[in-house]
């Protein structure tokens, strides 16, 4: 596919474009490209990219449209506890690859990590769900919640919640589910995993606590392959019929 760019509003001008320092280092030095080639552009909220010719490495002109990846109609909020950078950072990628809607970082009792992060780390982590879009051809950049405790983004989060608890044996994710949800809010827990008490805490708070199976998930996993499960179930994963 071609290189695509998120750029924010004001790059785009009437049909002129004009790409940020990094974008145009990537341009010029890691994509090799050259005045008169073609990439592509979108700006997180209009649902289609343009098309762009190069005019110099630096900027480009307008010169068509073509389409985004199709949205899930799920909205699918994940709220996973917050891992260790690295982990982190994967996890973060890939539920954009994934089609998640938002993000909400958790505080929980058990994780490593037990810190709010600062402005430049959601800067970093921005950059990251951004360049995953970018990579993935979605035309939108996965919302990116406060981080909260685990308390606060249970009241926070809304339409179906679940959280998953290696636990739990009896429910599983398709029968908490229930045939079509259009909103969903899936809590994963930290390395260490939930407490009973947060366990407790959630179920009050109306989630339905949900196992993924027989063995024990490492966190990413478990986030990856929940997200992965709930948009598959209510049919996300599959091509809208009118663009097969
Ligand atoms: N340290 C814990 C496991 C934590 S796994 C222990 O050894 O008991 C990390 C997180 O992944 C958990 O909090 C849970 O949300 C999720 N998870 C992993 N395996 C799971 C399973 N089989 N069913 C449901 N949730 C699971």
């Amino acid at each position: 596919m071609t290189h695509r760019f998120l750029v924010a509003g004001e790059q785009l001008r009437g049909d002129h474009v004009r790409f940020t320092d990094a974008q145009a280092h990537q341009i010029r030095s890691v994509l090799r490209l050259r005045r008169g080639d073609q990439v592509r552009v979108f700006d997180g909220l209009n649902l289609v990219d343009r098309r762009v010719e190069l005019t110099d490495t630096s900027a480009g002109r307008v010169v068509g449209e073509a389409a985004q990846a199709p949205e899930p109609r799920t909205r699918l909020s994940v709220y996973p506890a917050l891992l260790q950078r690295d982990k982190f950072e994967v996890v973060l990628q890939k539920l954009t690859e994934i089609g998640a809607s938002a993000i909400g970082p958790v505080l929980t009792t058990r994780a490593l990590v037990r810190e709010a992060p600062d402005a430049r780390r959601y800067a970093r982590w921005r950059t990251i769900l951004g360049e995953a879009a970018e990579q993935c051809g979605r035309g939108v950049v996965p919302e990116l919640l406060p981080t909260l405790p685990l308390p606060a983004a249970l009241v926070a989060s809304d339409g179906c919640r679940l959280l998953a608890y290696e636990a739990e044996r009896r429910l599983e994710l398709r029968a908490a589910l229930e045939g079509r949800r259009s909103r969903v809010a899936l809590f994963v827990g930290p390395e260490g995993g939930f407490t009973a008490e947060e366990v407790g805490c959630a179920r009050q708070a109306g989630a339905r606590i949900i196992s993924l199976g027989p063995r024990i998930l490492r966190a990413e996993t478990a986030a990856l392959l929940a997200s992965t499960l709930v948009l598959y179930e209510l049919g996300d994963l599959s091509w809208p019929v009118s663009s097969k």
